[in-house]
């Protein structure tokens, strides 16, 4: 599997052999880019991000843009993803935010996170996206005692400082209105997350930007990037495209050496997912499974689960560290047998369905969404970007045309180096080695 911190170039890979996409037919592909082209902003990348920011460029700002997308739309992880839309805040809480910085800008930051989550509500309402959407509803579920206390005092803290409804369930309600989950002490629930069909969701997108009549070339992977007198020659295997600016959303896709604005700066993680079969409502009560909300766990390696619309059960987690192990079976199994522990009734559930897909990292564990001069990038949303994208989209493209955007750290700086970039994945290593340990040993 294309590995972004090996391989040179995402170019010729196949698709996931997901869920998602063995129900769903990606339809046409736009032709490769050939002949020399030129435009006004160039998006590399034809996920969430770059097609959003295309889509505000040209539809709000009336800009001439073109979309290079290595594969084809529906490769990376946006046709990956396990379909929640959630505020998402990187590791950091909230009451960390107001700690590093000040409360005003935690407040900030929590309300482009809720602005995320309506603007994807929005883009799907009114634009008729049929992309299944699910009940209403986020479930942090606590994965011990200190975690059922941090989630406490954090359902208090989004209350009393943001305004916004942060509901705490307790263990007893979690257990007989929710989910009978051997292994929960209650959890956060906020009422605006909810579950979506990703690969439905991105090919509604696919249509905006086409009714939008943006430049759109698949197989098109740009291998290299040259910049000569304020022009930038995006050089594919076929040809080129000159543009004025450029938008870099190929995220945890973008290979180790791309652009000095961004190479060392992130990290590739493997994020894994399995589907069961579908389950029967008789076997689904007597799991104790009585929501189709969207849920994820505070453990340091999380896991997260939905109940699909055809009740199959979407259980996900850390995957490999090395692309060269993705596809190794052990990942799904273990995730198999940390589904098993939250649901015992499940055991004999087959699984029908196992793939990976990269997200990306950054060293301070949250989004940097930056353009300065002209070249712009989204990068780091960190496993939460089905909403975050939507957000970032729309800031790239008002930062990118010159309107003020709020100043926040997700936008004022850079993307930081990551330190001895060239061990970070031993770093990770290390790392998912000390979150066993604290997730396996403290109570
Ligand atoms: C298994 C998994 C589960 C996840 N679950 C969730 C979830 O439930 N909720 C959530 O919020 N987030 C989730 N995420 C994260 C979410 O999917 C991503 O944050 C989001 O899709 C990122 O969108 P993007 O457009 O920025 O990047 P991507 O969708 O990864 O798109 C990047 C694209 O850029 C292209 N590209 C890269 N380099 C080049 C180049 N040189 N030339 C041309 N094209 C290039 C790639 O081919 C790729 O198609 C999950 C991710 C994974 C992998």
């Amino acid at each position: 599997m294309y590995d972004p911190l090996i391989n040179a170039s995402p170019k010729n890979q196949p698709l996931a052999e997901s869920y998602w996409l063995d129900n769903i037919p990606l339809g046409h592909t736009a032709p490769a880019l050939i002949n020399a082209q030129s435009t006004d902003v160039a998006i590399i990348g034809g996920g969430y991000t770059g097609l959003l920011t295309a889509y505000y460029l040209a539809t709000e700002f009336n800009i001439d843009c073109h979309v290079l997308e290595a594969n084809q739309i529906g490769f990376g992880a946006s046709a990956r993803n396990a379909g929640f839309v959630l505020k998402g805040s990187g590791r950091l809480s909230y009451s960390q935010m107001a700690k590093r910085w000040d409360i005003d800008t935690a407040k900030g930051i929590y309300n482009e996170f809720t602005q995320a989550v309506a603007r994807v509500d929005d883009l799907i309402t009114s634009n008729g996206i049929n992309c299944d959407r699910q009940e209403k509803g986020y479930l942090k579920i606590a994965h011990n005692q200190p975690a059922m206390q941090f989630m406490q005092n954090a359902a208090a803290f989004i209350e009393s400082n943001f305004g916004d409804s942060a509901e705490f369930i307790q263990p007893d309600e979690f257990k007989q209105r929710y989910m009978n989950h051997h292994q929960a002490f209650g959890a956060l629930r906020m009422n605006d997350g909810f579950g979506i069909n990703p690969v439905k969701l991105l090919l509604g997108y696919k249509q905006l930007i086409q009714d939008a009549g943006v430049m759109l070339s698949e197989h098109s992977c740009v291998v290299d990037w040259v910049e000569e007198s304020g022009i930038h020659r995006l050089i594919t295997d076929k040809d080129e495209l000159r543009a004025k600016r450029v938008i870099c959303a190929g995220n945890g896709y973008t290979p180790k050496q791309f652009n000095q604005r961004i190479d060392n700066k992130y990290l590739p993680i493997l994020s894994n997912v399995i589907v069961t079969e579908p389950i029967s409502v008789e076997l689904l009560q007597q799991a104790g499974i009585f929501t189709h909300q969207v849920a994820m766990d505070t453990r340091i390696l999380k896991y997260y689960y939905r109940l699909l619309p055809d009740n199959r059960l979407l259980f996900g987690g850390r995957g490999a560290v090395w692309g060269k192990d993705a596809t190794n079976p052990k990942y799904g199994y273990r995730l198999k047998q940390a589904l098993n522990k939250c649901f015992p009734a499940l055991v004999a559930c087959k699984v029908d369905f196992n793939w990976t897909g990269w997200i990306a990292a950054a060293f301070d564990d949250m989004p940097h969404v930056f353009e300065q001069n002209g070249v712009g990038y989204s990068l780091g949303y960190c496993g939460a970007g089905v909403s975050f994208s939507s957000q970032a989209a729309y800031r790239l493209a008002q930062s990118l045309t010159g309107e003020k955007i709020p100043n926040l750290p997700l936008y004022r700086s850079p993307l930081p180096q990551m330190p001895f970039a060239q061990l970070r994945r031993w770093g990770q290593w290390g790392y998912y080695h000390y979150g066993f340990i604290k997730d396996k040993f403290t109570f």
